[in-house]
């Protein structure tokens, strides 16, 4: 075996029950210490992709984020908390009020840790990374179990993509719009930020059009932790339903050696997971067309294409998807938004950063021939 990834059933977000489930998941690889200095200063990065509240499963919930901190503080650490949502406009009071509806203001209170923003960024490899990188000794990185419409599912290593600075998350979706490229950009992060340790929180996940308002909160009732990213993502994917092979974000990380993605050479410690007789979660509409193989992506993808488009009568007109179009192709009418398919990338950016699940996606004529 090659890689260890520890998984412990977690019924509830009960508080106790949560800080028993984290401790037994880091038990079973060794204890806290193996991955952790005690006494470092760590920076703690949950996914809090936007202004919702835990139970619509979107953010890692602020349990699993305060069982972590408690972890870490009993080794002495000082812990850095924080994440980059994805907001435009006044930055920093945007940032505060995510922190506020996902519950991880009060947690951070509570807990007397250093809650930051992501606004100061250094340039590392080619992508400006939140500075606190550089700050802390380590990262630990705390991912929702969740589907994801452009790169199949989100956990370890796409959680990663957060720790990018500001709202260039935007310009790297317009540049590396192919999912085949824009996961060679999570790898690469992953390949620098390189976190010490994940803790997954699977207790309450997400299916369907995830990661946002569209997708459907779905109980699994499980904690996953590890340090290999690559592996932990391969152990979630499988008892998401899909193999892993299927996630290209593992495959690339496999390709550079970034960690394990073989079922077969991975440990699982604790709960026999692919024996509990989880059924396959539903995946995105958009995921035949985002696993396209990328030898025929680049000419399947201008003409079996999934397209944005209005859902009527659940917009509520915040004007979120007109901000954060890398394209630029969305207006806001009377009624909702309108697109310019003409220049629409695929992206998906629409959907993920609507508050009120507003926008449906729809297949183009040959992708519906053809069965995708
Ligand atoms: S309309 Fe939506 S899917 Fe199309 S480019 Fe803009 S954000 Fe991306
Ligand atoms: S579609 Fe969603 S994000 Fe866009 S304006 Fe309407 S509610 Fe806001």
């Amino acid at each position: 075996m090659s890689a260890q990834i520890s998984a412990v059933k977690c019924g509830s977000y009960d508080p106790d029950t949560v800080g028993r489930c984290v401790r037994e998941a880091l038990d079973l690889l060794g204890g806290i210490k193996l991955f952790v200095k005690p006494g470092s200063r760590v920076l703690v990065k949950p996914n809090l992709l936007m202004s919702t509240p835990p139970e619509q499963a979107i953010t890692t919930h602020p349990q699993v984020v305060r069982s972590v901190i408690r972890l870490l503080k009993d080794i002495g650490c000082r812990v850095v908390l924080g994440d980059g949502p994805s907001v435009w406009g006044k930055y920093i009071e945007n940032v505060d009020e995510v922190y506020e509806a996902t519950g991880i203001k009060k947690v951070a209170l509570e807990e007397g840790v250093e809650l930051v923003n992501f606004d100061k960024r250094r340039m590392r490899d080619k992508f400006p990374l939140t500075v606190w990188l550089d700050e802390c000794d380590c990262l630990v990185n705390l991912p929702k179990v969740k589907t994801h419409g452009l790169t199949l599912m989100t956990c370890a290593v796409k959680n990663l993509f957060g720790l990018v600075s500001g709202t260039y998350k935007t310009e790297l979706h317009k540049n590396y719009f192919k999912p085949s490229e824009f996961v060679k950009v999570l790898v690469d992060i992953y390949q620098e930020a390189k976190p010490v340790l994940t803790i997954a929180d699977g207790v309450l996940a997400m299916e369907g059009d995830g990661p946002g308002t569209s997708g459907r909160p779905r109980k699994l009732g499980l904690l996953f932790a590890g340090s290999d990213c690559t592996a932990l993502d391969a152990v979630v994917a499988g008892v998401m339903g899909i193999l892993p092979g299927k996630v290209l974000s593992i495959n690339e990380a496999v390709r550079r050696g970034l960690g394990e993605g073989d079922l077969s050479r991975i440990e699982i410690k604790g709960e026999d997971v692919f024996n509990l007789g989880i059924a396959p979660f539903v995946l995105p509409q958009s995921s035949k067309a985002v696993q396209l193989p990328g030898v025929i992506e680049t000419l399947a993808k201008s003409l079996v294409k999934y397209y944005p488009y209005s859902l009527p009568g659940k917009c509520v007109l915040c004007g979120h998807c007109v901000n954060i179009c890398p394209e630029k192709c969305i207006n806001l009418g009377k009624r909702g938004p309108v697109f310019d398919y003409r220049k629409c990338i695929a992206c998906f950016c629409c959907q993920e950063s609507c508050p009120s699940a507003a926008i449906g996606l729809k297949r183009s004529f040959l992708a519906k021939v053809i069965g995708l």
